[in-house]
Parts: structure tokens; C-alpha cells; sequence
């Protein structure tokens, strides 16, 4: 696979990662990348940034050391209806939204209860990507999940991050094997997510690999070596 875009990356402004960003886009350019997505986390977390970054996105260049730069957040699922974190005046700003569950701004309930919290936010206008659903944070039931985000054109990531044995998620692996098995059934596309918290880890999917080769997951179906394709199939949210 040749690797042209990674877009769920973190710089110092979410205040626990370490690289600004113009360090990153060096570093995407230096890889090869056409796209980079930074995607810094919405104020729910600690540390991370005021909401006035978001509104200050415009001064930013979209093309820079010949990527093409595009900045959102990624935004923290509040509640078990899957409402999200800061609100339209923001999301309307961004080029990109991501949403996932972090255990800081989400209380877990029942599977059903979790499952329904992350289908509310699959169908959400305004949500592109839901970041790491194989991670564990919460119990979900997989299979209305994968088939929810096909009929609402959102794309679930696979996280590398998450995979990463110092993150102790124990149940990553077999999580993230199953939604691969049934987004090859149901043939939806797949973005794999490093969820870079420093410069060297962009675009880096080497937890990944082994689990594609697992799930025998047909290429056709990853997005990150097809930009044009990887935008055709980014959802319209109605700005
Ligand atoms: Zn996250
Ligand atoms: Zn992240």
C-alpha cells in the first residue's frame, strides 16, 4: 500500500502531544503524504485548547510544504443519545470532524446504552469519522454499528494508536478484528487512523498491518492509499 493521507493527528495545542504544526505537516511532506487531517481534541479534554482555536482555524494555510493541510477537532461523545462536544458555530469552522469516546468526558453504560451512544453520533450531520470504536472504552455491539455508519456515509476508523501495547487496551485487537471482518461483509471502507500525538508517529499503521492480513481485508476497501476517493466518500455536513 502506498500511503498518501493520515487524518486523525494531535499537535501541542491538545496538551498532551508534542509537535507543532508546522512540524507535522514537515513531517507528512517528508513521508509523502498528500493530506494531513489534525484533529485536536475538543475541550472535554484536559489541556487541550479553548474553543477560540477553533473559531482562529481561517489563518491557517490549507497547503503547506506541498500537503494539503486540513484542520477540525476531534470531538468527544457526551452522552448515551451520542450528542457531542462544542457546538455548530465550531464544527461549521472545521474542515474535518472526528468523533470518538475518551473515558474522561464518557460515563460507559450498558451495551445498548453504548451502542446507541455511538450510533446517535454516526448519524449526526455534522460527524465525518468515529475515531477508535475498537478500542474498548466502551462494551458495544459491532454489527448495527457497521451498519449504521454505511447507511449514514460516516467512516470508522481503525486506530494504530490503540493498538499499541503501552496502552494496555486489552480488548483492542479482538475488537478491531471483528469490525474488519464485518466491514468486509457489509463492504464498507475503512480509514486507518494513527492518532500521531508526535511528529514521527504520522501516518504510522504498523499495528495494523497484522490484523489486515488476519481478516484477509480486501485493499479496495482501505482509503488511505486513494485520496480522491478517501474525499468522495467524507461525508457533506450542512454548512
Ligand atoms: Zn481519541
Ligand atoms: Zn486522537
Amino acid at each position: 500500500m502506498n500511503i498518501r493521507l493520515d487524518v486523525h493527528t494531535h499537535t501541542i495545542a491538545s496538551g498532551h502531544a508534542f509537535s507543532s504544526l508546522q512540524e507535522m505537516v514537515h513531517a507528512a511532506a517528508e513521508k509523502g503524504l498528500e493530506i494531513l487531517g489534525i484533529t485536536e481534541h475538543a475541550p472535554g479534554i484536559p489541556g487541550s485548547c479553548d474553543p477560540i482555536y477553533f473559531r482562529n482555524l481561517h489563518v491557517v494555510p490549507r497547503q503547506m510544504y506541498g500537503v494539503e493541510l486540513m484542520l477540525g477537532a476531534e470531538l468527544n461523545i457526551l452522552d448515551y443519545k451520542g450528542n457531542i462536544d462544542l457546538s455548530e458555530f465550531y464544527w461549521k469552522k472545521m474542515d474535518l470532524r472526528i468523533a470518538g469516546i475518551h473515558s474522561l468526558c464518557y460515563t460507559p453504560g450498558s451495551q445498548e446504552q453504548n451502542t446507541a451512544a455511538m450510533m446517535g453520533a454516526i448519524r449526526h450531520p455534522y460527524v465525518q469519522i468515529i475515531s477508535h470504536p475498537g478500542d474498548g472504552t466502551a462494551d458495544l455491539l459491532f454489527e448495527p454499528i457497521v451498519q449504521a455508519a454505511k447507511e449514514a456515509h460516516t467512516l470508522l476508523e481503525i486506530n494504530n494508536s490503540s493498538l499499541n501495547p503501552v496502552r494496555h487496551k486489552e480488548k483492542a485487537r479482538a475488537n478491531n478484528l471483528e469490525l474488519l471482518r464485518l466491514c468486509k461483509q457489509y463492504e464498507m471502507p475503512v480509514i486507518l487512523g494513527s492518532d500521531a500525538h508526535i511528529s514521527f508517529a504520522i501516518a504510522d499503521y504498523s499495528y495494523i498491518y497484522e490484523l489486515l492480513q488476519e481478516a484477509d481485508f480486501p485493499e479496495a476497501l482501505i482509503l488511505n492509499d486513494k485520496p480522491a476517493l478517501f474525499k468522495q466518500s467524507l461525508k457533506q455536513p450542512p454548512i
